[in-house]
């Protein structure tokens, strides 16, 4: 049987044991742990010595030199785009087939390093409808999608191409009405243009008046969806902070003349408890151009110390920023003053909290689904190690088999286990 003919059928009852657990929520790290996962779910996480006597004739895995953890969210990705070097071009002349196509290959390697779940914050219809019928990879295990549908733009505006044009206040709501149709959970919306705009649209403008944004806001909490405001320059944060929105996407405070980091605003959305939405990859430490790494991780490490709640994520699918980037980010965000636990946190349960799926996933609670990354090594030591995945499962269901070394050439078949 091959991995993925053995991943359509959940497994029942066996335990994965690992030099160490990590939570996922307060710090908390087992050392020579192990989780028990029974179909979806988690039945038991604790220490291997302690597992409980009913639990003694489950089938055993262990992992040794490995570390178990959630598995990972990303905060922020565009399923529809490939990630490659011209992804809007590619977009502007694929069919629908294709952009699906698109999103399934970028589920499947999402899947592969270890991200179980992914909100994506902008699709055509099209796309969105195949997600809300779970047609984009069929029977076959990937991540969860949390989705904002098509984004909510001005006439001409960032990302128009995606359909969702709105000249006055009456269209927008159409447009949340059509989303919340196709089962989106959130509404994006477009507050600044952005760099891949036409020139319509700045990065450093507000796109809509205050009233559309507001009502845009109201409209979509009445129907239980929430917001992310799409905004760069510090006058869209502004007005996106005043509607009321729960995430500000990229918040990089740019203008003409380079960065107005507004300390009072910080504040207020510290206050209001607006999270914002880093939109960091792997290559931006290595930025020099208009977003200097040395610029942004000091506005980062403002929004965190001033206790912004900060939404991992990559922003993949865009330019050279591949659907699997977020382990190979994570590292990054030590230089804005997190510590190895709390970047994996903010990958993990604080995402989950974040985006309204505590306690469903996001940690490794008895309950809770079985999305569980393992890596060989130990991540708390270098996060790089966040890359050498050993085993991952999507609740419960395999997509990368056990594989006790890193050469192993025999990784454990998913039909021992399910025996
Ligand atoms: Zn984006």
């Amino acid at each position: 049987m091959s991995g993925s003919e053995a991943g359509r059928r959940p497994c029942h009852g066996f335990l994965l044991s690992a030099d160490r657990v990590i939570i996922g929520h307060r710090g908390k790290v087992l050392e020579e742990a192990a989780v028990l996962v029974v179909g979806e779910k988690l039945a038991w996480v604790g220490h291997t010595a302690a597992l409980p006597e009913a639990y003694r004739s489950v089938r055993q895995v262990p992992l040794p030199g490995c570390t178990l953890l959630p598995g990972l969210i990303e905060g922020h990705a565009h399923l529809c785009l490939d990630g490659g070097t011209a992804p809007f071009d590619r977009f502007g002349t694929a069919g629908p087939e294709e952009v699906v196509g698109c999103a399934a290959e970028a589920l499947r390697r999402m899947a592969r390093a270890g991200v179980t779940t992914v909100r994506d914050m902008g699709a055509p219809a099209f796309l969105a409808e195949a997600f809300q019928h779970g047609t984009v990879l069929g029977e076959h295990p990937g991540p969860r999608v949390l989705h904002a549908g098509v984004p909510v733009t001005s006439p001409g505006g960032h990302c128009a191409v995606m359909g969702g044009e709105a000249a006055d206040a009456g269209r927008a709501l159409a447009l949340i009405d059509a989303n919340r149709r196709s089962g989106a959970d959130w509404t994006k919306l477009m507050v600044t243009g952005g760099f891949l705009s036409s020139a319509a649209s700045s990065p450093y403008r507000t796109q809509f008046p205050q009233h559309l944004l507001d009502s845009a806001v109201r409209t979509s909490h009445a129907r239980a969806m929430k917001v992310a405001a799409h905004a760069h320059g510090v006058e869209g944060v502004r007005a996106a902070v005043a509607a009321g929105v729960d995430t500000v996407e990229h918040c990089t405070w740019m203008d003409e003349g380079g960065f107005r980091v507004d300390a009072a605003l910080i504040s207020e959305m510290s206050d209001r408890g607006t999270v914002v939405s880093v939109t960091v990859n792997s290559r931006a430490r290595a930025a020099t151009g208009r977003l200097p790494w040395h610029e942004r991780r000091s506005q980062l490490a403002q929004l965190h110390t001033s206790g912004v709640p900060l939404i991992a994520g990559t922003d993949c699918g865009i330019g050279n920023t591949p659907h699997d980037d977020l382990p190979a980010s994570l590292d990054a965000y030590i230089d804005f003053g997190m510590s190895p636990i709390e970047v994996i946190e903010a990958a993990t349960g604080t995402n989950a909290r974040l985006l309204g799926l505590a306690p469903q996933t996001g940690t490794l609670t008895p309950g809770g689904c079985a999305d569980i990354l393992a890596v060989h090594g130990d991540p708390l030591e270098s996060l790089a190690h966040l890359t050498d995945v050993a085993c991952v499962l999507v609740r419960g269901r395999p997509v990368v088999e056990p594989s006790p070394q890193p050469s192993s050439a025999t990784a454990l078949s998913w039909e021992y286990l399910c025996q």
